[in-house]
């Protein structure tokens, strides 16, 4: 995909704030998010795993080194045309023309964004984290999602397996509804801003 920049500096909603000040303010241990936009960092998340994978990072697929993805951009113009592949976009240029910045440690060729796809699945590593992260909470809150994919289901059953409350703010069925102990089918901006105006 070209137009990194534009989605790194992507400007968070009032929803992606609103969770960075309940956290902020030490209600909410973390968030686990099923978008890959670095949103929630960019709001000023602390505790963010991002469930998908994240595109702030860019891991060498031989010897496991990672470096950041701006350290990566800035590599990347003085090898090649001015294009920054990372995903699933036409491009009207020859890949061949393209050199890829090899990983510095290594010498591997094939780095990439961790991010998952249809074709892989979620890093056990990730999974753990997440479900770490979940787990240290007295309960959950979904926001706005269907809980579609079985990776963020299953950290909903693993809070009702323990006793723990998971609220659901969404409109329309979602996967987990008869898990929840709440559901509150409003306006998500407007639920959160009053959430935080309670804390
Ligand atoms: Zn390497």
């Amino acid at each position: 995909m070209l137009g990194y920049g534009t989605i790194f500096h992507a400007q968070p909603n009032t929803i992606h704030h609103s969770l960075a000040e309940i956290e902020a303010k030490g209600h909410l241990v973390g968030v686990v998010a099923q978008n890959v936009d670095l949103l929630h960092h960019n709001a000023g998340g602390r505790n963010v795993i991002e469930l998908h994978g994240t595109l702030a990072r860019v891991e060498c697929q031989s010897c496991g080194r990672a470096i950041l993805r701006d350290e990566f951009q800035q590599i990347q113009p003085d090898l090649g045309p001015a294009l920054r592949p990372d995903g699933d976009l036409d491009v009207a240029l020859e890949f061949g023309q393209f050199a890829y910045p090899p990983c510095h440690k290594c010498g591997n060729e094939e780095v990439t964004t961790p991010t998952a796809t249809v074709k892989s699945n979620i890093p056990p590593k990730v999974m753990q984290q997440a479900a770490e992260l979940v787990g240290k909470g007295s309960g959950g809150l979904v926001v706005g999602s269907t809980l579609t994919t079985y990776s963020a289901y299953r950290l909903v059953c693993d809070l009702h397996t323990a006793g723990k409350p998971v609220w659901c703010i969404k409109k329309g069925p979602m996967r987990a509804d008869a898990l929840l102990a709440r559901k509150i089918e409003a306006p998500i901006q407007e639920i959160m801003a009053d959430v935080v105006e309670m804390h």
